[in-house]
């Protein structure tokens, strides 16, 4: 099922999936010589801080993502990206290491995906620029057309093409009117809605059998610092924690600018967990003396997506980003330019029917849902280490040394590097975790702290 000349296709959402998904679509027409028009509908102002112009994440981007976006005709500009961070220090309840990646390749950088934390607007003009914004801009400047309003209802038209119904505007709905005539019919629907709000629920109108992933609450606030203040106590560094507290995996402090973003993984994260990871000996330690957590810090409880979906596609729809395949607990960013970029060729290359998307796009879907299964894995491992002593004071201990001898590969301390930043596939990251030189190091020094505590 080819896309007609001069085809007319919909994007829902303009955050990552939706703006990279419209680039590709009309660079990859216009390299073609095929017309095409792209409309993407987006209610969010990009430009606005809290929580109206944002999209809830913890910004932070590898190097080798920007990298390959720059080299796609998608540069950063640098009042996008906020702060280089090139090591990370792992802080776990029996002490803490810094550790150094192998190359530059695999910095990290962190962004504001909004207009910034409520409050920023202070700081006029901003130091920064919006990265949503930025690549919204990108897909309007390749020909895109921005239509700032929200989607409420969908539906196929006599000829199985599909129909958006509007939001009304505020002063209509005002006047108790319904929705207005619907937009369409559309040749192709890309629903890149993410995972919070009602956005995938639109898609059992058109009843295809899709299924959003799995997901859970994840957990994100802005600390306020100040600049000084930030890079006094976190310097250049992401610090993730790894501590014994129940239903946590993982909290990461990342430095941006004025502020410190806390993120907080795990099952059903909520304000009291948020509270006990701010409480903790190990956090403390990091904040300024005496800091408070402020009565309404700049935080969001956004879902994480946490595996695969079902059944992203039909005829003449297909669903991009975080409300399809994405990158278990990292590189969301990342993943959702991948799959803008697999959509696109998809359209462009086979077409828009079901039996295109299954051959063209679904295996790129399936290539991200397995690795997510090793990612799993990893993640398991990784629990079983921080609940026994001594598993962490040997990772502790082998991270350590690694750090220690310039020669040596860092197997270990860059497999946690990638587990944590998304520089790497999990495949990849495992198959370095469980190098036979890796085992065995760690074997010895898990005898070596059982055999002391023993003693001890
Ligand atoms: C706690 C947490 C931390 C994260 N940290 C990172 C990180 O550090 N790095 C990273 O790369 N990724 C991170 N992610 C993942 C990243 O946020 C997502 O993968 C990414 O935002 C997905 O982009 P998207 O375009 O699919 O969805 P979104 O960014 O959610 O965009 C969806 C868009 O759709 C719009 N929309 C929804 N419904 C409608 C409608 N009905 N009509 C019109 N528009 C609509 C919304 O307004 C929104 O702009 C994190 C996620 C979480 C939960």
């Amino acid at each position: 099922m080819e896309l007609e000349p001069d085809a007319r296709v919909a994007i829902i959402g303009g955050g990552p999936a939706g703006s990279l998904t419209a680039f590709f679509l009309l660079r990859l027409a216009r390299e073609m010589g095929q017309a095409l028009r792209v409309e993407i509908f987006e209610p969010r102002d990009f430009s606005l801080t809290g929580p109206p112009g944002c999209n809830m994440c913890g910004g932070v981007i590898s190097e080798s993502l920007m990298q390959k976006m720059a080299t796609e005709g998608i540069p950063l500009p640098k009042e996008v990206l906020l702060d280089a961070i090139d090591s990370y220090v792992l802080h776990t309840d029996s002490g803490s290491v810094a550790i150094r990646p192998r190359s530059d390749e695999m910095r990290i950088a962190s962004i504001f995906r909004g207009g910034g934390p409520a409050g920023a607007e202070s700081q006029k003009p901003l130091p920064w620029l919006s990265f949503d914004r930025h690549l919204l801009e990108l897909a309007k400047g390749a020909g895109a057309r921005h239509i700032p309003r929200r989607v409420r209802r969908l539906a196929w038209d006599a000829e199985h093409r599909p129909l958006l119904f509007l939001q009304p505007e505020r002063g209509a709905a005002r006047g108790g009117e319904g929705e207005l005539p619907g937009e369409g019919p559309y040749d192709l629907l890309v629903g890149c809605v993410g995972l919070n709000g009602s956005g995938v629920k639109l898609f059992d109108d058109l009843a295809f059998g899709y299924r959003p992933p799995p997901s859970d609450r994840a957990w994100i606030g802005e600390l306020y610092m100040g600049h000084e203040e930030v890079h006094r106590r976190l310097g250049n560094a992401m610090h993730v924690f790894l501590l014994n507290i129940p239903r946590l995996k993982f909290a990461a402090l990342t430095p941006k600018g004025h502020y410190a973003t806390l993120i907080i993984l795990g099952q059903d994260v909520d304000e009291a967990l948020a509270e006990q990871v701010l409480r903790s000996p190990e956090m403390r330690e990091l904040l300024p003396v005496g800091w408070q957590t402020p009565v309404r810090p700049c935080h969001c409880q956004p879902r994480i997506n946490l595996g695969a979906p079902h059944r992203p596609f039909t005829d003449r729809v297909v669903l991009v980003g975080d409300c399809a395949s994405s990158r278990l607990y990292k590189d969301g960013i990342g993943a959702a330019y991948r799959m803008a970029k697999a959509c696109a060729l998809t359209v462009m290359t086979r077409g828009v029917g079901a039996e295109d998307f299954r051959l063209g796009y679904w295996p790129a879907c399936r290539h991200l849902d397995r690795d997510n299964l090793l990612g799993h894995l990893l993640f398991s491992m990784d629990g079983l280490m921080r609940h026994l002593p001594p598993f962490r004071k040997a990772m502790l201990a082998v991270v350590g040394d690694e750090q220690r001898n310039p020669e040596d590969p860092r197997r270990l301390g860059s497999a946690l590097w990638d587990t944590f930043t998304g520089s790497a596939t999990y495949i990849d990251i495992f198959r370095r975790a469980a190098h036979p030189l890796n085992m065995y190091r760690l074997a010895m020094a898990i005898l070596r702290a059982v055999f002391l505590r023993s003693r001890a």
